[in-house]
């Protein structure tokens, strides 16, 4: 490594990297490290002199070609074709690894002198950008330590470890305990060579650009889906104080002039009145002008047509609802009759098929796939914009052992048996089927969208004419 250090050397006390993905597709859909940015966030707090490289920073200089960007701060990642692992031969899309070319890393990294480096990855199944970067420090920089947290390094602890134990000679340690106790733990550790940031707030700030923030309000979800690793993850639902949400959204608007927010909660509205409500009356009377998008689901069941009003006036232009299925429903987060009252109330409240979607879950074991075109059907009649999400069998949930039954991967071995554009529950995936079933749902969207500008129109002229 010494042949790279040709730059002036810059001392900081910890270095925190975001690793590459390797997937299929992935996409910026309000998609940052929130784990990560967090704990930056604290340890700034505490004095210590940090460096933030996330590898897929859509917005580095230095990409070999600039990347589109796309509404309310979304966009894509820098990608590279790579060969995919031969058990996926079968499946016919490509493979890439998303994030700066590895030349470029080691450009961000050389000139930097680090006391330790924290890594952390969210998929299960993007652990492979993980190992890379656990193989690189373990041997270029053995005396390091190396602190690995995350979703991953929860779920499949074992997997993770048997991988470090491949590196006997570096200190490595999968991070435990809630990440303020680990905070704590480090101090006694090391000393900070700066002085304490004034906030907390995870640390949105290190990037050359925010288009936009992501914020968690609660840990958890009180339902326990057979699908969904949040039980598992936070066992408790907790919730933060309300106002403290809108200092954090007043600082960010203010400060850095973001207007897109992205809630990454479980379970946004639950406890409404004391909870979102609170928070959304208070961005009014504050007049922050901002936007807000739930990319993970909202419980439709507590969307009454006073809470569709008021996600509407305080500025939620990104509604998902999650359904996952119409027959064989596999939760009883909602009924349909539940989900209809809350798409009436949303539409009334003016939310328009742009704005408004539901997930779908499909490829589950056995998956009949003219049942998913019914559910798809089902949202056209509705007039709810459709998002399919293929299922991925998470460890420790009960669906997984279902799916492991019939799937043709030893599901159990690796995680990357799991990953969703795989079908992995599936024995013989039907690509013809799968592609026709996603063309229907992207058509569905389309001709909803067109229809619904169109309306606008219409009302536009009629307006006019009034
Ligand atoms: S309601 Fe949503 S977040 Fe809660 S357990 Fe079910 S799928 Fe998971």
């Amino acid at each position: 490594m010494g042949a790279l250090f040709v730059q002036s050397v810059k001392e900081i006390d910890f270095l925190l990297v975001n690793p590459w993905i390797y997937d299929f597709s992935a996409h910026d859909f309000w998609l940052r490290p929130y784990g990560l940015l967090k704990l930056a966030g604290l340890l700034r707090k505490e004095g210590y002199k940090i460096h933030l490289l996330d590898l897929l920073d859509p917005f580095h200089p230095e990409l070999p070609k600039p990347l589109k960007r796309k509404a309310y701060g979304t966009g894509h990642f820098y990608k590279e074709a790579i060969p995919k692992p031969h058990f996926f031969r079968d499946i016919p899309r490509r493979y890439f690894r998303y994030g700066m070319p590895f030349k470029l890393f080691l450009k961000e990294i050389s000139g930097l002198k680090f006391k330790a480096v924290f890594l952390s990855t969210t998929m299960t199944y993007w652990y492979p950008g993980l190992f890379v970067l656990i193989d690189f420090f373990a041997r270029n920089f053995s005396d390091t330590p190396i602190f690995i947290s995350g979703i991953y390094a929860k779920l499949c602890r074992a997997h993770l470890e048997d991988f470090i134990s491949r590196y006997s000679w570096a200190q490595i340690e999968v991070v435990s305990e809630p990440m303020e106790d680990f905070v704590k733990k480090l101090k006694r550790q090391f000393l900070p060579k700066g002085d304490p940031h004034p906030f907390d707030y995870p640390a949105f700030d290190l990037y050359r650009e925010i288009p936009y923030v992501v914020m968690l309000t609660s840990l958890g979800c009180p339902f326990n889906c057979p699908y969904c690793a949040s039980k598992k993850l936070y066992p408790h639902f907790i919730q933060k104080e309300p106002l403290k949400v809108v200092e954090e959204i007043e600082f960010w608007h203010k400060k850095y002039g973001v207007i897109d927010f992205a809630f990454y909660d479980d379970a946004l509205l639950v406890n409404f009145e004391k909870h979102l409500g609170v928070i959304l009356e208070e961005v009014l009377k504050r007049n922050l002008k901002v936007r807000f998008h739930t990319p993970n689901a909202l419980h439709a069941r507590f969307i009454t047509i006073e809470v569709a009003k008021l996600l509407k006036i305080s500025g939620f232009v990104t509604i998902r609802l999650g359904l996952e299925r119409v027959e064989d429903r596999l939760d009883e987060k909602v009924t349909l009759s539940e989900f209809e009252e809350a798409v009436s109330n949303l539409k009334k409240a003016g939310f328009t098929p742009r704005e408004l979607g539901a997930y779908l879950l499909y490829g589950l074991p056995e998956e009949d796939f003219e049942k998913v075109e019914r559910a798809l059907n089902y949202l056209y009649e509705l007039r709810v914009s459709p998002y399919l999400s293929e299922f991925s069998p998470i460890p420790g949930t009960p669906l997984f052992d279902e799916a492991e039954k019939s799937s043709r991967y030893p599901l159990s071995e690796d995680p990357l048996f799991t990953n969703k554009s795989a079908f992995p529950a599936l024995r013989n995936p039907d690509w013809k089927k799968i592609h026709q079933v996603k063309n229907l749902a992207k058509t569905i969207r389309k001709t909803l969208l067109e229809s619904s500008a169109q309306a606008f129109q219409e009302a536009s002229c009629l307006g006019g004419k009034g």
